[in-house]
């Protein structure tokens, strides 16, 4: 099950819950472009030296947690799961996720954790900006959350608020209008790809977004519980 939309559209809470729904493993994509990020600046890399970002993609030892239960982030032995969550890493993580060399890399490791997850017999909940139309355009279903920017920027403070994290108006805007921008030029994730089913969660609080995702997924994969 593939999963899109920008940042503030709900993607990761409720494809979390949706993956818990149906005992589905869970694979946050966009946690692969901030370990990179974390990664190239805890070795001094520029992150503007696309050569050298993609060379360290190449050699990031990077453990990918697929328990929705259990997200932490683990890469050479460090647990990087909230280091990766700052809102300094917020701020330059578009810039690795634009090298196409970097896409390239996370596209063959997320197939490849896709695939180890089926050969486990499990299905799997993949969320991300590309994960509908790149990684896994054959998903069995396809889903693109979307959200009024005034929605997603509100869901973006109180995240922020709950994990005491001060933030300006402006570096709000920053993390999610300017960085969905940049996201933007590589990948396509304001508009559903065709075969892919839309559902706008302006309105829709957590568990509505929920029940919506649990609808589309009963009606396509009626085997499912
Ligand atoms: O979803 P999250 O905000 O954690 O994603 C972090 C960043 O990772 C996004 O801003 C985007 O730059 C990048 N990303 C991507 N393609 C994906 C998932 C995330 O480019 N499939």
């Amino acid at each position: 099950m593939a999963i899109d939309g920008p940042s503030g559209s709900g993607k990761s809470s409720v494809s979390k819950a949706v993956a818990r729904k149906f005992g589905f493993h869970y694979l946050d994509t966009g946690a692969m472009y901030r370990a990179v990020a974390w990664w190239c600046l805890q070795q001094d890399i520029d992150l503007q030296d696309a050569d050298s970002v993609a060379r360290a993609t190449v050699d990031l030892p990077l453990d990918m947690p697929l328990n929705p239960n259990d997200q932490r982030l683990m890469v050479d032995g460090n647990d990087i799961t909230a280091a990766v969550r700052t809102p300094e890493i917020s701020a330059v993580v578009s810039t690795v996720a634009t090298n196409l060399a970097v896409r390239a890399n996370l596209k063959s490791r997320q197939r490849a954790l896709i695939a180890r997850s089926r050969a486990l017999g499990s299905g799997i909940v993949a969320e991300g900006r590309d994960v509908t139309t790149v990684v896994a355009p054959d998903a069995e279903v396809r889903i693109l959350l979307t959200a009024s920017e005034e929605a997603r920027l509100n869901r973006r403070s109180a995240q922020l608020t709950k994990a005491s994290v001060a933030q300006s108006e402006e570096a709000l805007r920053d993390q999610v209008v300017r960085r969905d921008q940049e996201d933007a030029t590589v990948s396509a994730f304001f508009e559903p790809a065709e075969g892919v089913v839309g559902i706008d969660t302006s309105a829709l609080t957590f568990e509505q977004s929920v029940a919506a995702v649990n609808e589309v997924v009963t009606a396509q994969m009626p085997t499912q519980p």
